[in-house]
């Protein structure tokens, strides 16, 4: 019988095998991995390269710049990602943590171990686990799996999780099954989002999934 370390490896070889590395974050700086971390929230990842795409061309895409810039200015660069207000607020929260107390030094901000950094960003308003998580992953090349919506989705349907299994919960279950490899985490929770994205929907679209073969849903159904 396979291990629950074989099958999640299984899992992650036969969704690389169908989507091809995802090669995330799809960024040129760390600070723009952040700032795609916190914008992508209840949005589609196009408006937020429309976002992002707009800092860059007003000279906005730093720490200082966000931080010093009036707010009017920051949410009409960031309109296109909707409830635009509150992710300005969220921005400007994590660039004022950043100018005040790292003098703008965003690799000194990452290079705190996993657990102060995780609990710094949790103490600013408006990043919750999973946004800590995806910066210290995607940014800080931190051994920290990021889950989300699509991994409980998913993870049910397999058999794994019941279907409302907490945040945590769900990550401390694949900490403890998987090797502790940021490359491995990287592509395993990229993977996943493609697989939510496009496949394992609301409504499955089972006929084009590579898990067949290991998914209770699609057994009983
Ligand atoms: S077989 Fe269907 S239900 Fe199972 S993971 Fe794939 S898409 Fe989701």
């Amino acid at each position: 019988m396979r291990s629950i370390q074989e099958e999640l490896l299984k899992i992650c070889h036969a969704l690389l095998n169908h989507f091809g590395p995802r090669n995330w974050w799809p960024a040129e700086t760390k600070f723009e991995v952040i700032v795609g971390a916190i914008l992508t929230q209840f949005v589609a990842w196009r408006n937020v390269e429309q976002a992002i795409s707009a800092l860059k061309q007003n000279n906005l895409l730093s720490p200082k710049a966000i931080y010093e810039a009036e707010d009017s200015i920051i949410e009409e660069m960031i309109r296109p990602t909707r409830f635009y207000k509150q992710k300005r607020e969220r921005l400007k929260e994590f660039c004022g943590v950043l100018v005040k107390k790292y003098d703008g030094d965003l690799n000194r901000f990452l290079n705190q171990d996993v657990k102060s950094l995780r609990k710094e960003l949790l103490s600013i308003k408006g990043i919750g686990p999973e946004t800590a998580d995806s910066i210290m992953l995607y940014a800080g090349e931190k051994p920290v799996f990021v889950v989300d919506a699509y991994t409980r989705r998913i993870f049910h349907r397999l058999g794994y999780f019941k279907p409302n299994i907490d945040y945590n919960s769900m990550q401390e279950f694949f900490v403890k099954h998987l090797p502790r490899d940021v490359e491995l985490y990287n592509e395993y929770h990229a993977l996943i989002d493609a697989l939510g994205n496009k496949v394992c929907k609301k409504v499955p679209v089972c006929k084009e999934c590579p898990l067949t073969n290991s998914c209770k849903f699609y057994e009983n159904n």
